[in-house]
């Protein structure tokens, strides 16, 4: 006799059960009601959850709509270094609506927060990050992550997190997407996603051709950005980061087919060779960085070419547990730090645009903020201004997002923070704000404690 439905206790069908089955059969009806049982409480659980979840929501997204008046705030606009002291600023559908120094009356409505002094900055911007999850995007932003530029990520995730973050329907960062790495060896991924590419599976991808064509995919997928591997990784063992993997004339290939869409092209690069190979091809941002020339550098100061230095995240190689936790790569990590550090002294001395960025996913093991790079920032002997301009205005430029966000100015969205020391005097002012606003949505409020 065979079993005519599946139980939990035995879920195939055999004859070999025969013995049992009379037995098996009481125990599996018993057990099949108490699921449903167990099911029907659920459902009525479930319906009682979602009914309260969606008051609770209604009545939060009522709250997020209120207008929001600070008042006695000292504010850094993250362009300059004069504080406006005893300032009031009203926060309005989202956007910074008014600035004064003089009272500002509160709308109907409106949330009202005395802030006694504390400072009230823009939300920080991260250059370079690698989210893959709505738990990740939601660490960056209670990190005071409030802009975040994806640089490589499968199955053009951060596009599709941008759309949900720009509607409101996810708690993240305004999200910059670049879809897939162009390198070398594309992602298994990309394969799939694409399988008209089934010819370069297990083969080097280069030349302008394939350069073209990958520029195009990605801007079918309306990527933002185009990022791309001028040298090889540093964060596996087996690779070398010196090493180049693309000549001049790809770059500019990359660079041409992506500008016909007006997509912009960040080059990771560790090594010289391929780094100025993408900076004469005329990428936007160099990622990195760590062997750069002074040849080089002094070629991207003449040509504007920003630099992305992600110092802390090679901190993170040389220590156990974070993003990297491999025993030969905390060798490599000891070899790239000093270089790294020096590279950047130089080119901030040489008047290379330099900006914050942790390269990290934010995922649950990672100890790795944009705080941390901004203290090796002020390490290679930035100001703190020009150290907070890094990771806001300057940032904000790179990302050309700078008309509506990286300051804090009327008619700018509202992306705050409100932090109780002053990071024009101490940088490490900014891990842990008492208040995080992303786009006039209060995410953190600590100001009650
Ligand atoms: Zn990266």
């Amino acid at each position: 006799m065979y079993f005519q439905y599946s139980c939990p206790m035995f879920s195939m069908e055999s004859e070999n059960f025969q013995w049992k089955t009379s037995n098996a059969f009481d125990k599996c009806n018993k057990i099949k009601q108490k699921i449903m049982n167990k099911r029907k409480h659920f459902h009525l659980c479930c319906a009682v959850f979602l009914i309260s979840g969606l008051l609770f929501f209604s009545s939060l997204s009522a709250q997020e709509n209120a207008p929001i008046l600070f008042t006695n705030a000292n504010i850094i606009d993250g362009v300059s270094d004069k504080i406006i002291s005893n300032a009031s600023l009203l926060v309005e559908n989202g956007k910074i609506k008014t600035i004064s120094t003089s009272p500002i009356e509160a709308p109907s409505g409106a949330q009202v927060f005395d802030l006694q002094g504390k400072h009230l900055m823009p939300g920080l911007i991260d250059a370079h990050v690698h989210l893959r999850d709505f738990a990740s995007a939601e660490r960056a932003l209670v990190s005071g992550v409030t802009t975040a530029r994806s640089m490589g990520v499968s199955h053009f995730m951060d596009v599709g997190m941008r759309e949900l973050s720009k509607a409101g329907k996810i708690d993240a960062p305004e999200v910059l997407a670049a879809g897939y790495h162009i390198r070398l060896r594309p992602a298994d991924e990309l394969f799939m996603n694409h399988p008209e590419l089934h010819d370069w599976i297990g083969k080097d991808v280069k030349g302008v051709e394939a350069m073209k064509k990958l520029a195009d995919i990605m801007a079918s997928h309306k990527v933002d950005w185009i990022k791309t591997n001028a040298t090889a990784r540093a964060g596996l063992p087996q690779t070398d980061p010196r090493e180049p993997y693309y000549i001049e004339s790809e770059m500019k290939a990359l660079v041409s087919a992506g500008a016909q869409n007006n997509i912009p092209v960040a080059a990771h690069a560790h090594g010289d060779e391929g780094g100025r190979a993408a900076v004469l091809g005329g990428v936007r941002s160099i990622e990195h960085g760590t062997y750069l020339s002074e040849e080089t550098l002094k070629l991207m100061a003449e040509r504007g070419t920003y630099l992305v230095p992600t110092i802390a995240v090679v901190n993170d190689l040389t220590e156990p547990g974070g993003d990297y936790d491999q025993p030969l790569l905390m060798i490599r990590g000891r070899h790239m730090l000093p270089r790294v550090r020096a590279m950047a002294r130089n080119a901030h001395r040489l008047g290379v645009k330099i900006v914050a960025a942790t390269d990290t996913g934010y995922g649950a093991n990672s100890t790795l903020r944009l705080g941390q790079e901004l203290e090796e920032l002020v390490g290679i002997g930035m100001s703190n201004l020009e150290v907070i301009q890094a990771a806001t205005s300057r940032a904000a430029e790179l990302l050309r997002v700078d008309d509506h966000t990286g300051k804090i100015a009327e008619g700018m969205d509202a992306d705050l923070l409100i932090i109780e020391r002053n990071p024009l005097e101490n940088i490490g002012a900014v891990y842990d704000p008492l208040m995080i606003v992303n786009d006039g949505k209060i995410i953190v409020n600590r100001l009650t404690w």
